[in-house]
């Protein structure tokens, strides 16, 4: 045996550690296994270039707890370390890189989360033990196994052992107060959480299965019975579907890996995106579509982040830009720097190219699966649309790419992309002023009079609905000159799109003035403006609209944005066609029915816009009855 001093001059390293490293403990787990993963990976690669001759045997990496003498050992049979490795690799490598670590940031806040960047995982282990051992053998044949056990001084010791197999045991003497990572169910969440796809198989424990009885031993019902048994219980699955080539799978396993990413998740993807980069940076990973809702709060940051299968975190809102993070599925590379703060991987040159490379994927699988097969796209099209508007409002070169797959879909069920619709529109919607007016529902059903009306008169109407619809036709008129969008309750469609010619009046001024404080004392006057037009006889009676624009601000500043302040009063203006029969009847009629007869027609007018309700409501229905 014997004793040295750790190579460092810094007294108060260890402190420092405990303290600084990383702000959650539990993640010294990770460094331990992923040492003991690489262990094990470095003797495969020795294996292939012939460097090593021995048998490489079973390779799982194994966590062991033992409650009673408070230890955790992380054991892998991997190259192992001779005694002078130790001097190299532990107690100057390691520490050479701790003292950089403690001159750069001894005192400064965020020193969190740096640790893997200066080598030192395994000090990480001083984080929840007291004392800690490596009893390693090397693969080097007639090796002698050596100890190495500090307890969190500088000083350690290094003694012969006997040890059989070749590999590395962590031996770790939990502290008091880490005495959580005692639990077994601790253990087993944070193997789950940062373990489950690291390339060898990890083992903590064993569970229970349940098979039939080898004995063929038969139960009252003359079936055979079913008996437990006790398996290694594998943390992992070493061969996550990312790492495999997109030739090598199909669909279905895209599926699977997407329950195993989200064993609480009973929605399928839409479809996905296996991203494979070798140039400049590395990455590979799956991202899935899901079929996003109206609140998308919830399914976001579901995009894990790995390195080498190694997880890092959920949080990757500085490696994809804001609307990818509706995503959900895995990304890994060994290129992003891993171990630094949040503010330093924003200004990444790495980071920055990554992130441009994915949108830039996305927008080219979306280009890809339109043109392939335009029909299945135009299914899709629903559960695709929020994300395809959020990135063309949220990142330009979405928006560039999104024009050639962004698609209208019209009530009758026919798809367009802008540039379609444009010229499909522009024979009949264009006004007198060379505008192209598209007409658009947020609820086809809700609003069917208006729809009906625009399409009797050959006109096309869109459905366009969800959170944001304002932002988004704000954002299409800005880059097509010609184009302007109107919902088709804005305002009568003679005046939505304006034509040339006008329709003469049947009601003189005089006769308009006369009925105009009746139908004012029919509804709220605060609300309503009364207004009379000169429109086509098959039209309705009574028309109720809402400016575009108004509405338009009320709407974006639901959804944020719009820059008003304050509330805009509901507004809508109750148009009365001039040139209808009923109301040259109305004319027509004595005081009392004609008063009788509006109240009739502006009820029915608000019923189709669904704005009659409660007490007016149910007074419309008993004048209803009273007349049948
Ligand atoms: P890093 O892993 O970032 O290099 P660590 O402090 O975690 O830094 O480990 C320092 C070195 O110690 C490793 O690079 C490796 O050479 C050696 N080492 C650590 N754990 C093991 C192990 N289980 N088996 C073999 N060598 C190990």
């Amino acid at each position: 045996m014997r004793t040295g001093q750790i190579n460092v001059s810094t007294e108060n390293i260890f402190p420092i550690i405990k303290k600084f490293l990383y702000s959650d403990h539990e993640i010294f787990l990770r460094e331990l296994v992923s040492n003991a993963v690489d262990a094990s990976q470095k003797l495969k690669v020795l294996t292939s270039t012939g460097e090593f001759k021995g048998d490489l045997g079973n390779l799982e990496v194994n966590v062991i707890l033992d409650k009673e003498a408070k230890t955790l050992t992380i054991s892998d049979r991997g190259i192992g370390m001779t005694g002078d490795e130790i001097d190299k690799y532990i107690n100057q490598i390691a520490f050479s890189g701790a003292e950089e670590f403690v001159k750069q940031y001894e005192g400064k806040e965020g020193a969190e989360n740096i640790i893997g960047h200066f080598g030192l995982g395994f000090y990480s282990a001083f984080m929840v033990a007291e004392k800690v051992q490596i009893k390693t053998l090397s693969r080097h044949e007639g090796s002698q196994a050596v100890q190495w056990e500090s307890n969190g001084t500088t000083e350690f010791t290094i003694t012969d052992i006997e040890k059989a197999e070749r590999g590395t045991d962590i031996v770790l003497y939990i502290t008091e107060e880490s005495a959580e990572f005692l639990e077994k169910a601790r253990i087993q969440g944070i193997l789950d959480k940062y373990c489950k796809f690291l390339p060898i198989p990890v083992i903590f424990g064993t569970k229970t299965d349940y098979i039939d009885s080898p004995e063929g031993e038969k139960d009252e019902n003359d079936k055979i019975k079913r008996v437990s048994i006790e398996i290694p219980n594998q943390v992992n699955n070493p061969a996550p579907a990312w790492t495999k080539a997109p030739i090598d799978l199909k669909d279905e396993d895209y599926k699977t890996f997407y329950r195993e990413l989200y064993p609480m998740s009973f929605e399928e993807p839409l479809f996905h995106i296996h991203l494979n980069v070798d140039y400049p940076f590395n990455l590979t990973g799956i991202l899935y579509f899901p079929k996003i809702k109206e609140n998308v709060e919830i399914q976001r940051n579901k995009i894990n982040l790995y390195s080498n299968q190694v997880f890092i975190t959920d949080s990757v809102a500085e490696i994809v830009p804001e609307f990818l993070t509706l995503l959900h599925g895995v990304i890994d590379s060994p290129d992003i720097p891993l171990n630094v703060s949040r503010s330093y991987l924003q200004s990444d040159g790495n980071v920055k190219k990554i992130s441009s490379h994915i949108t830039k994927k996305v927008a080219d699988k979306l280009a890809e699966m339109y043109k392939k097969d335009r029909a299945d796209f135009e299914a899709k099209w629903d559960d695709l649309k929020l994300f395809v508007e959020y990135g063309t409002l949220s990142d330009d070169k979405f928006a560039e790419k999104s024009k050639s797959f962004s698609l209208l879909k019209s009530t009758d069920g026919t798809f367009s992309t802008i540039e379609e619709y444009i010229e499909k529109i522009k024979p009949l919607q264009t006004d007198k002023d060379n505008k192209i007016v598209a007409l658009y529902t947020h609820d086809a059903d809700a609003q069917y009079g208006f729809v009906k009306a625009a399409k009797d008169r050959g006109y096309d109407v869109i459905v366009l609905d969800g959170p944001l619809v304002p932002h988004w036709i704000q954002k299409m008129e800005m880059s097509n000159e010609n184009l302007s969008f109107a919902r088709v309750d804005a305002d009568t469609l003679d005046k939505l799109i304006k034509k040339s010619e006008e329709i003469p009046s049947v009601l003189t001024k005089e006769d308009e003035e006369k009925l105009k404080p009746v139908f004012e004392s029919s509804v709220n006057k605060d609300k309503f403006r009364v207004e009379f037009e000169s429109m086509s006889s098959s039209e309705a009676p009574i028309i109720i609209t809402q400016p575009e624009f108004i509405r338009r601000m009320m709407e974006q500043q639901r959804t944020g944005g719009g820059g008003f302040m304050g509330a805009f009063p509901e507004m809508y203006q109750l148009v009365v066609n001039s040139n209808h029969p009923k109301v040259s009847e109305l004319l027509a009629a004595e005081d009392g029915v004609r008063a009788e007869k509006t109240k009739q027609l502006t009820d029915l007018a608000l019923l189709s816009q669904g704005l009659l309700k409660g007490a007016d409501l149910n007074k419309f229905i008993e004048r209803s009855i009273e007349l049948v």
